[in-house]
């Protein structure tokens, strides 16, 4: 029990165009949380949805003590939505958990038992996932490049989906970064992890929330925020072409002196020129991607805005 707010357990979920799932998810919640304890806290955050997610959001916080509902004033991310959950959470132990029912309410007493032996953290392994082949072999993908880029192996089968003490919590409010991978954030911290195999579910509201071009866009986001191997990647780059590039002026210096050089040579300029220029571009590219970064923390934005609370 958190001895100031007198609240066991909170849950934070949140909610983008879940319409179709909420009743299901709050109902199921509702008879787990009922089985852990009476104080509990369930805190919904509608990330700009546009389907009546908010108005279910309201009416279930009418009618359940339990629940609580923010509403943000346009879709942030889920990530941002997560961020405005926990800082409103005050439980001693605090769910994350997603909308869409992947993540199985039924879990929730078999993360906290774990937790209870002796872990801040505990992380929900879904055994079998059941996401579709291109979402897999993508998230595959970014897991490979994620651990090359930033050193921190995150297990695939893991996601947001786990219980955190209110330490971890207390740690994790105070990480304001601008751009946010929720998992990463948790990894930093430390505390000990541990993890519980958790079945998965289909999807209730049948598409996922990300298309192809925003799942790319969280990746290299998570990736550029938790390294700079990009940057001493490029520099290793620019010390090979210059190394070449040295070698190669000796020759010609050599090849110059010892009169072998008949004017021709308009191969080789021309293809170093488009090499060099498009290695150029996009080491700079690559800078220009972190200066952004830099432009969107030195900002200091809030993470999200608050529209409504009920
Ligand atoms: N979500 C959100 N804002 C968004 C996109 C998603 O709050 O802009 C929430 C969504 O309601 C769900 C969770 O994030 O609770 C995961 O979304 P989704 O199921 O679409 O992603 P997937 O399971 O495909 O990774
Ligand atoms: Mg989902």
């Amino acid at each position: 029990m958190n001895e100031k707010s007198g609240i066991f357990l909170s849950v934070v979920i949140p909610v983008y165009q879940s319409a179709s799932s909420l009743e299901a998810l709050i109902r199921r919640l509702g008879s787990v949380l009922q089985g852990i304890s009476a104080q509990v806290e369930l805190i919904l955050v509608d990330d700009g949805s546009s389907d009546g997610s908010w108005d279910l959001i309201q009416k279930a916080a009418d009618t359940d003590a339990r629940i609580r509902g923010l509403r943000l004033s346009r879709n942030f991310g889920q990530h941002h939505a997560i961020a405005a959950g926990l800082d409103a959470s005050v439980g001693e132990w605090t769910v994350v958990m997603d909308a869409d029912l992947q993540d199985l309410p039924e879990e929730i007493p078999h993360l906290l038992s774990k937790a209870q032996h002796g872990y801040e953290v505990v992380l929900g392994r879904r055994m079998h996932r059941k996401d579709v082949w291109h979402k897999t072999l993508l998230s595959t993908l970014f897991y490979r490049v994620f651990r090359y880029m930033s050193g921190f192996s995150q297990d695939p089968a893991v996601g947001n989906f786990g219980i955190y003490h209110r330490k971890v919590i207390g740690e994790l409010v105070q990480m304001r970064e601008s751009i946010r991978y929720f998992p990463a954030l948790v990894h930093w911290l430390g505390f000990r992890q541990g993890t519980f195999d958790v079945q998965h579910g289909h999807s209730v509201t049948g598409k996922s929330n990300y298309g192809f071009r925003s799942r790319v866009h969280l990746g290299v986001n998570a990736v550029l925020s938790f390294s700079d191997k990009p940057l001493r990647l490029t520099v290793k780059l620019g010390f090979v072409i210059a190394l070449m590039g040295f070698i190669f002026a000796l020759v010609t210096l050599f090849r110059y002196f010892s009169g072998s050089i008949a004017i021709q040579g308009y191969a080789s300029l021309i293809v170093s020129i488009w090499m060099l220029s498009g290695l150029i571009l996009m080491t700079l590219g690559v800078v220009g991607l972190y200066v952004g970064r830099i432009f969107d923390g030195v900002k200091n934005r809030p993470l999200y805005v608050v529209a409504q609370r009920t």
